[in-house]
């Protein structure tokens, strides 16, 4: 028995050194993990104990071995709590934690050892010790209080407590993460099962197992430390995160195969899900169509990156932003490369519209005055005698106010859509259709001269008188007044409108529902059929 008790001496306070060790790894390993101030005190506490029971076993006198007992309670009490502050960390569950209830915590603990201390005046703790009777080495028993009920719920409480959230949150654990869950769940599980072994007798020679497990729990947390990067960061709330996260993600390894993606990502793709690990980059982006396909191939592994996307997923058209960024290991060597999906439609569609909104008439559908201006004058810079020739094509809708007066507003606006479309009909891609003002269109026609531009406004005319409107009392006819201008070398589209006003003027004064034209030598009437234009009386 005195061999065995020395034995038993050695191994706890090899668990005390292994306990103080641990506690000096996690003070000085570099991390972000929260819960590494719970888990150094924790480990420091288990040190304090462990040395005051070895010490405790060494005594001979029941006054040394009080007082060996006193030191250990400095750490004993605060090792269960401490370890659940730490699991609470462990799974990102800092929301449970508050300044008030960690308070409330740490009252029992605190209470405790000042009981333990003061047990000699009030006995409230241990209603007596003393030394085991008939024992080859001097080893105390003892008869609980109230103080050492409280204290033991208590401590196995957290312990309980500290096991189930953990065995609640396997399912959401990733694979990397499990074997520091293991050891984190023996590390709690161990002990608890050891002083509940040796609250019912069942110990040999009802000694303490709790040290000796608690040997072997912190030299597998020393191991997990060093070889299985525990606490570097709380996984359960980093996969929360990645999980939460609204934007698509996905992880590939150095030669570009799937390794993790998160539930945002298999939202957006079709077909993402478990069995796509390990499939390479081009067949998992294949349903975003051959663009996406393109982008992600071409993008360069090593560089940050990002494009807009179009995307197909089902029937609705989507717009995703595509990031690639490369995921580097500590020593700065790419590892792979980490792609972000982020839902862009709905800013792309709301930029559509107010892009619409700032070019786009809303009555006809027709470019605005503004973007009319825009555009016709960007075709006027590009044009020259080399490049090709330009044309401008004003017209009015003649007695508009009556069909107003007589017909209402509203159908006043069907009047100006029906005309808009049947001008619409005769362009062509390139040309340019704006509302100049009220219920006055403007045409750019690029690469035509006079004459054809004159010829293409005097069909639209026709066109209009004849496509008659279906009004309250019976169909109608509606007319146009056309004024057409060719750019010349220098001008500018103001003056080029100007011009076509001119003419369109002439057109009203001529008896409206005419086409005239503006050139160099004057203001003539174009007339179809007609080898020369004729004169207007209006020259200039
Ligand atoms: P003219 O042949 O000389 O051009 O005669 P007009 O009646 O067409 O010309 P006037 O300038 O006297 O009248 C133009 C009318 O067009 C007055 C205005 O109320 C109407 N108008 C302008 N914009 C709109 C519109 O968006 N919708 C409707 N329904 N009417 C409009
Ligand atoms: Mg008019
Ligand atoms: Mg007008």
């Amino acid at each position: 028995m005195g061999s065995f008790i020395s034995n038993y001496i050695v191994i706890v306070a090899l668990s005390g050194v292994l306990s103080a060790l641990l506690a000096l790894f996690a003070y000085f390993k570099d991390t972000n993990f929260a819960g590494v101030n719970a888990f150094i005190v924790s480990s420091c506490a288990s040190a304090i104990y462990t040395f005051g029971f070895a010490l405790e076993l060494s005594g001979y006198s029941l006054r040394e071995i009080n007082l060996w007992l006193k030191i250990e309670y400095l750490g004993m009490p605060f090792i269960a709590p401490a370890s659940l502050l730490m699991v609470i960390h462990f799974l990102g569950m800092e929301r449970l934690i508050t300044r008030a209830r960690l308070i409330g915590f740490g009252f029992i603990p605190c209470l405790t050892t000042v009981m333990v201390l003061t047990n000699d005046y009030h006995h409230l703790f241990y209603r007596s010790l003393y030394l085991r009777p008939f024992s080859p080495a001097p080893l105390v028993d003892f008869v609980m209080g109230p103080g050492y009920i409280v204290h033991g719920s208590f401590t196995f409480g957290c312990l309980l407590a500290a096991t189930c959230l953990m065995l609640s949150q396997w399912n959401k654990m990733k694979r990397v993460y499990r074997r520091q869950f293991l050891t984190i769940l023996l590390g709690l599980t161990l002990p608890t099962i050891g002083s509940f072994m040796y609250l019912m007798g069942k110990t040999p020679y009802g000694m303490d197992p709790v040290p000796i497990i608690m040997s072997l729990t912190s030299a597998l947390y020393i191991w997990a430390i060093l070889s299985r990067g525990m606490l570097t960061a709380a996984p359960i709330a980093r996969s929360n995160l990645f999980e939460s996260m609204r934007d698509g993600v996905l992880v590939m390894d150095f030669s570009d195969r799937l390794i993790d993606f998160n539930r945002a990502a298999a939202g957006m793709i079709q077909g993402l899900d478990a069995a796509s690990i390990g499939h390479p980059l081009a067949r998992i982006f294949l349903p975003g169509g051959k663009e996406a396909v393109a982008y992600v191939m071409e993008s360069d592994p090593l560089h940050q990156e990002e494009r807009e996307l179009q995307w197909s997923n089902g029937d609705d058209i989507c717009y995703y932003e595509i990031r690639s960024s490369p995921v580097r290991k500590r020593g700065g060597q790419v590892a792979g490369r980490m792609i972000m999906l982020i839902d862009v439609t709905e800013r792309k569609l709301l930029q559509d519209k107010l892009r619409q909104l700032a070019t786009i008439d809303s009555l006809t559908g027709i470019c605005n005055r503004t973007y009319f201006m825009e555009r016709s004058g960007e075709v006027l810079k590009r044009c020259s005698p080399e490049n090709g020739r330009m044309s401008i094509a004003l017209f009015d809708v003649d007695h508009f106010k009556n069909i107003n007066d007589r017909y209402g507003h509203g159908f006043g606006d069907s009047a100006l859509r029906h005309i808009a479309d049947i001008c619409r009909s005769h362009l062509r891609p390139d040309d340019v259709f704006g509302r100049y003002g009220g219920e006055e269109f403007v045409l750019c026609l690029p690469d035509t001269s006079l004459d054809q531009a004159a010829r293409l406004a005097d069909r639209i005319r026709r066109a209009i008188e004849t496509g008659s409107l279906e009004a309250p009392n019976g169909r109608i006819n509606v007319t146009v007044s056309f004024g057409v201008t060719e750019a010349v070398p220098g001008c500018t589209l103001e003056e080029l409108l100007t011009e076509a006003d001119h003419a369109l003027y002439a057109s009203k004064r001529g008896g409206r529902n005419a086409v005239h034209l503006s050139d160099r030598s004057g203001i003539a009437r174009f007339s179809e059929g007609s080898p020369s234009y004729i004169r207007a009386s209006c020259n200039g």
